[in-house]
């Protein structure tokens, strides 16, 4: 490994991303929750009676305000209840958000909030790593049963499976069956799957055969020169699959590695947020976007930013900014272009989303799944620090770099 490099520590990488993940608000809902929310809420449009704009999500005929919940940083359940009071009406999490306990909070919230048949719930569960087909149905079947427990109800209105990245994992007859049994069960109004790589291959696959209702996606900014996403996402949809938008505010990257700290201050106005949301949201196709608001400030702007998706003369020189476009070259977008750049055969678009969760999001339960989610032949214990690390990012990625973080957080 090269010298040059300065490796972090455990201590130095946890506290740098968790000073990251706080320059951007992701970790107030350490805060004493109800007196901070309380103080802080502010009064949105929507408490007036605006409405934010409505789609049809694709052939499920389900309606949905263009702005969601992405719960999945979220530990409050005052912002989910304040999120409910201001229009949002599709809450998404997964089996293994916070070990189970984001479907947990969500389950008890609804429960209380005795609301559960107006609220649209989404959640993911893994594909089972078994090899025989009956058992990782089976597996795949136990889990949904856990997460119907935990969300307190009989059935959600999406189920997908989590994190597809290859056309061969689109349609695996083992959850395509599970899938299908939930739904003939009433279990899963739905069926659906997520992905944040290889997205474009992934969406024409399902656009192919027709099987699934709704399709999670990562996309947003970063991806706006990138034809063959784009066209993907158009064909899906007039396929009359529902396509629900992530990561769309890009985790913030542009501003945590790009750009100096007279530019980061600057940047880290409320403008950045509603500019690419609304970017995302200016697409007909995608009917809602998630995005992973944890305070009540971002609450509000993202429900802002859905009650008039016009662009201000503001946003729209935020998103003509050069150094906007050049600082999210730093933004991973999972394109896997880098997948075989490693001899050694380390899982690189894995590990760099690993590093997005734990720098970024400051979620290090979700690093650690991501983390743990990567077969042991192509994780960390895989790389054999190179003197010259060959694993190459198409954009501007320095996965050494990130590598060396990662190393320094499980090693
Ligand atoms: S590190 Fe670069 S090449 Fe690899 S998935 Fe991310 S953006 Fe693509
Ligand atoms: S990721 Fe691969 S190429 Fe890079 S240092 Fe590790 S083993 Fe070498």
């Amino acid at each position: 490994m090269s010298n040059s490099r300065k490796r972090l520590n455990r201590r130095e990488f946890i506290s740098t991303a968790l000073a990251g993940a706080a320059s951007v608000g992701l970790l107030n809902r350490l805060a004493p929750a109800k007196d901070f929310i309380e103080a802080a809420a502010p009064v949105s449009p929507a408490q007036s009676g605006n409405k934010m704009t409505e789609r049809k999500l694709g052939k499920t005929g389900i309606v949905l305000p263009v702005v969601s919940m992405g719960v999945m940083n979220a530990d409050n359940p005052e912002l989910v209840k304040k999120s409910y009071e201001l229009g949002i009406r599709h809450f998404d999490t997964a089996f293994g958000y916070m070990r189970g306990r984001n479907e947990e909070m969500l389950g008890k919230v609804f429960t209380e909030m005795k609301c559960r048949d107006k609220v649209v719930i989404a959640t993911k569960i893994p594909p089972p790593g078994q090899r025989d087909a009956q058992k990782a149905k089976e597996e795949f079947l136990r889990m949904a049963d856990t997460s119907l427990k935990r969300l307190q109800t009989d059935h959600v209105d999406m189920i997908y499976i989590h994190d597809v990245s290859a056309v061969e994992n689109v349609h695996p007859a083992a959850l395509t069956e599970a899938l299908a049994q939930l739904k003939k069960e009433g279990k899963a109004r739905f069926v659906g799957f997520s992905t944040h790589s290889n997205m474009a291959a992934c969406l024409n696959e399902a656009a192919r055969t027709g099987f699934y209702d709704v399709i999670l996606t990562s996309f947003n900014y970063a991806h706006a020169e990138n034809k063959e996403l784009s066209d993907a996402l158009a064909n899906a949809a007039s396929k009359g699959i529902g396509l629900i938008a992530m990561k769309t505010q890009c985790s913030q990257y542009w501003y945590r590695e790009g750009l100096s700290n007279v530019e980061q201050m600057y940047y880290q106005g409320a403008i950045i947020q509603s500019a690419v949301l609304k970017w995302v949201l200016r697409h007909d196709f995608i009917t809602t976007a998630v995005p992973g608001y944890t305070t009540y400030e971002q609450l509000s702007e993202d429900v802002s930013a859905g009650l008039n998706l016009a662009l201000s003369s503001e946003e729209k020189k935020f998103l003509d900014d050069r150094k906007v476009k050049l600082a999210m070259e730093f933004y991973c977008r999972q394109c896997s272009q880098c997948a075989s750049s490693c001899p050694k055969g380390a899982d690189i678009p894995s590990l760099m989303r690993t590093h997005m969760y734990a720098s970024c999001y400051g979620n290090f339960y979700q690093a650690r799944d991501t983390y743990d989610g990567i077969s042991r032949e192509r994780g960390l214990e895989t790389c054999a620090s190179c003197d010259s690390c060959r694993a190459r990012c198409v954009h501007s990625i320095s996965i050494p770099k990130r590598i060396d973080d990662l190393k320094a957080l499980f090693g």
